[in-house]
């Protein structure tokens, strides 16, 4: 469901399960928590129309704290299990949600293969350029000279994964970043990507206060993209833009048209003869 305005207005408060989130207090998260549900009342898709899903980490706690349906998935899996659901079960609003590690690391592939099949459905990433909830290791987005005690003493000396151009790259049809901070911003982003058709990629740059502190900056630094960077479907000058940006620029990046994958259901076989005929050789 996109939205429905015949359906009852529910407020952000009544998309939230009740369960007190143990994310450390200041945590980017809140505030894309508080984003997520104030997207779904505004569209009013209720809450029995939306499953969450997510895979392993301090932001893949997601489900839990939603009144929607939810499934806490296993490592990096959450787009696989996100696009068979969405398959299955067309009429859902079906969001992702996780983290840089989760998602670009662990689950790399899944990521490539789902912005390529481009199913209907939203992925939010709070990108806070490390692993949090294993306690502070560099993550796929994280900069070349971070250092981290022991395990990379001198930094990790190598560029960081480009979720956005990737994203682009692989075939997304919607592609944005926006700031934890700025939760109603990021509210109005995650509206247009659940309406958009075909698989949209939302970046949330969401502090880790815990083991990056100095992301609290984010907020001085981030900005939203000049007009003249407002959303574009020409994917050459959305590359442009991307690889020159230097990840400073909030907003809707890139807006495509590729029809969206949703292959045809076949009536399930229940009949053991004719399974029978389907499996001779
Ligand atoms: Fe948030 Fe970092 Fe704490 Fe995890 S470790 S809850 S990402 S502040
Ligand atoms: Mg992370």
């Amino acid at each position: 469901m996109k939205g429905d305005t015949a359906c009852t207005l529910l407020q952000p408060k009544e998309y939230k399960s009740g369960v007190k989130p143990v994310w450390c207090p200041g945590c980017g998260d809140f505030g894309v928590l508080g984003s997520i549900t104030k997207a779904l009342s505004g569209l009013r898709i209720q809450p029995e129309n939306v499953a969450i899903v997510s895979g392993i980490g301090c932001s893949s706690r997601m489900p839990t704290y939603l009144n929607t349906y939810g499934f806490h998935g296993v490592h990096g899996r959450a787009l696989a299990l996100a696009t068979g659901l969405k398959v299955a079960r067309q009429d859902l609003t079906v969001i992702a949600t996780g983290g840089d590690g989760d998602g670009f690391s662990i689950g790399g592939n899944h990521f490539l293969h789902t912005c390529r099949r481009n199913p209907d459905m939203t992925y939010i990433v709070m990108d806070n350029q490390v692993y949090g909830m294993t306690k502070g290791q560099a993550s796929p987005t994280t900069d070349p000279n971070w250092v981290q005690g022991k395990l990379t003493p001198s930094g990790t000396g190598i560029n960081p994964f480009q979720p956005l151009v990737i994203a682009l790259a692989s075939g997304a049809n919607f592609i944005a970043r926006t700031s934890s901070s700025d939760s109603n911003g990021t509210a109005r982003v995650i509206m247009e990507a659940i309406r958009h058709p075909g698989f949209s990629m939302v970046q949330v740059l969401s502090p880790c206060v815990t083991f990056r502190p100095e992301q609290r900056e984010w907020k001085h630094m981030l900005i939203p993209a000049p007009a003249a960077m407002e959303a574009t479907s020409d994917p050459a000058l959305a590359a442009r833009r991307l690889l020159t940006d230097e990840g400073v620029y909030t907003g809707i990046l890139y807006q495509g048209d590729r029809p969206a994958y949703q292959p045809k259901h076949e009536p399930s076989i229940d009949n053991i003869a004719e399974l029978d005929e389907e499996f001779q050789i």
